[in-house]
């Protein structure tokens, strides 16, 4: 029997999720006394045997032409086949865009029960029987839930698990699986994120209707670039276009989990906060200080964004000696 993980890439690079969803699967592994396997579709341009310092024993890899553009039928019936052939009792997804189009779809298709946005390691004890814990109502509560069926379809929450790195090397199997043609065909892609991908960035600078016009954004852009950081933004903000869309955070918007989140210029909506609220540390640059944000804050600055984020960028540049 096995914890089978899937291994999701983008133009090559396996995604920092995947370290974490490959740390997870091998946890629950070794908590069931099973082997860890990850499933990788695809060329890849990196060592896949490296993922055996996760704790995989072994790594079937896909290759095929139809497996180019990410197609979630086309995925889900290779992913289903390497999952019935390892004999795979638990397969674990991130709880990324691949994850949420793939997990249900597998779990559909082997008839498993599936628990999304998992938080933490499941309770596979005797008395605990196999419960996963997630988080529902955008963060506001916790949910325990028990999967009853043999096979088991988890997706992980990007940035709920530490990945764990070891020493170990894992066999690289190649997968001769049955492949379908897509049913769609991409024609044209336009690459609108920023330079760091906000769903899977470690730190986010975001900021809101407080900065009063697109013209005031280079200050965050700055703040953002020397923190590595990923840009986010409001939904006013977005709507009124001064950034695009796919910037936007919140219930309406992307959901995101950084490490840190820093909110200037944002008044802590209900509806923000929903999009953010899993951040593991949130600093709020506001300069009311009656602003809800507040109240959700570990770190908050009142006082004006204009003159404080320069002054944060530069004590940055300073810490790295720029
Ligand atoms: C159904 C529904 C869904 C929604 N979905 C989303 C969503 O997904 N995401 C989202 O963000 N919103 C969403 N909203 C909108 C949400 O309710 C808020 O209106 C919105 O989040 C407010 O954006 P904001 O904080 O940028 O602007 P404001 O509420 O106008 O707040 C601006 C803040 O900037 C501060 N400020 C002003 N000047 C300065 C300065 N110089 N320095 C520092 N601080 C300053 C102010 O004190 C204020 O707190 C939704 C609303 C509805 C009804």
């Amino acid at each position: 029997m096995s914890v089978l993980i899937f291994v999701d890439q983008l133009d090559g690079h396996i995604k920092k999720a995947s370290h974490e969803a490959l740390t997870y699967g091998a946890k629950i592994a070794e908590q069931t006394g099973d082997t860890a396997e990850a499933v990788v579709l695809g060329s890849v341009n990196e060592d896949l045997a490296a993922l055996g310092q996760h704790g995989v024993k072994t790594v079937h890899h896909v290759q095929h032409d139809n497996l180019k553009q990410f197609d979630s039928q086309v995925y889900t019936k290779v992913i289903a086949q390497v999952a019935e052939q390892s004999g795979a009792k638990v397969i674990v997804f991130s709880n990324n865009s691949s994850g949420k189009a793939l997990a249900p779809r597998v779990a559909v298709r082997l008839k498993a029960g599936l628990v999304s946005g998992a938080t933490s390691l499941p309770d596979t004890s005797a008395s605990g029987g196999f419960t996963v814990r997630k988080n529902v109502f955008s963060g506001k509560a916790f949910a325990t839930v028990a999967i009853k069926t043999d096979v088991k379809v988890i997706s992980l929450n990007v940035n709920a698990f530490t990945i764990s790195t070891g020493e170990g090397t894992a066999e690289v199997v190649p997968f001769n699986a049955t492949v379908d043609a897509p049913k769609t065909k991409t024609v044209a892609s336009t690459k609108t994120s920023g330079k760091v991908t906000l769903t899977e960035a470690d730190i986010v600078v975001s900021a809101g209707r407080g900065l009063k016009g697109p013209e005031n954004w280079k200050m965050v852009e700055e703040l953002a670039d020397e923190l590595g950081a990923a840009l986010a933004c409001s939904r006013p903000v977005a709507d009124a276009h001064w950034r695009p869309h796919n910037e936007h955070v919140g219930q309406t918007g992307i959901a995101i989990a950084p490490n840190l989140y820093i909110a200037i210029g944002i008044s802590g909506a209900i509806q923000h906060l929903a999009g953010v609220n899993r951040s593991k540390t949130i600093v709020v640059i506001n300069k009311d200080a009656e602003a809800p944000f507040f109240k959700a804050a570990d770190y908050g600055i009142v006082g004006d964004a204009f003159d404080i984020v320069p002054k944060i960028t530069e004590a940055v540049k300073k810490v790295k000696g720029h």
